[in-house]
């Protein structure tokens, strides 16, 4: 049997992303990896689902049992991707889709160079700068500080095997489809 594959999606913080995958796992076969973090659940977010929110001594132990398949530290706080179930879903032919940073997505790949990783940009800094205000859910604060990590996120762009600028989600959820379709084929 076919195996299945590993993509890895990035790019910054409110560019659409989860949507993006979630668009595409609602009428394709794949499952989305939970990761775990230490940063406090936002509203409506439930542990189990959006993450397994843990505590950074839950996280750090973790660590040292070697659990996280990789782990990264973004804006003040732990989230890794756990090991559990990935290779046991790859060898059942199911792909798995990781939804990362870009630290985490380049240990990825060095670890598993057959991974397909997949960057998101957004149509423009100006625009990113509006969907993040639209969110609502952060302060100034942490807006200003993620535009700047999104910066540093977007040159590290070049590392990915694939780059696709969100304009419109329907189209990305297209153009998400053609790559892994090329991918499996
Ligand atoms: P948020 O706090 O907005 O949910 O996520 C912040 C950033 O952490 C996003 O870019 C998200 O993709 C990334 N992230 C989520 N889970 C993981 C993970 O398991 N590992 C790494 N390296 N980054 C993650």
């Amino acid at each position: 049997m076919k195996k299945g594959k590993l993509f890895v999606v990035s790019g910054p913080s409110g560019v659409g992303k989860d949507t993006i995958v979630g668009e595409y796992l609602k009428n394709n076969k794949g499952i989305l990896s939970i990761s775990a973090t230490t940063r406090k659940p936002r509203d409506g977010e439930k542990d189990g689902k959006d993450y397994y929110f843990l505590t950074k001594e839950e996280f750090e132990d973790w660590i040292k049992k070697d659990d996280f398949l990789e782990y990264a530290v973004y804006n003040d706080n732990y989230y890794g991707t756990p090991k559990s179930k990935i290779f046991e879903n790859l060898e059942k032919g199911i792909d798995v889709f990781l939804i990362i940073e870009v630290n985490g997505a380049i240990q990825i790949k060095n670890k598993i160079s057959e991974s397909i990783l997949i960057f998101v940009l957004p149509p423009s800094m100006e625009e990113l700068e509006k969907r993040i205000k639209n969110r609502n859910l952060d302060s100034e604060e942490v807006i200003n500080n993620r535009l700047k990590i999104a910066r540093d996120e977007i040159k590290l762009s070049s590392k990915y095997d694939y780059v696709v600028t969100n304009n419109k989600i329907e189209d990305t959820v297209k153009k998400l489809k053609m790559i892994i379709d090329n991918e499996k084929n």
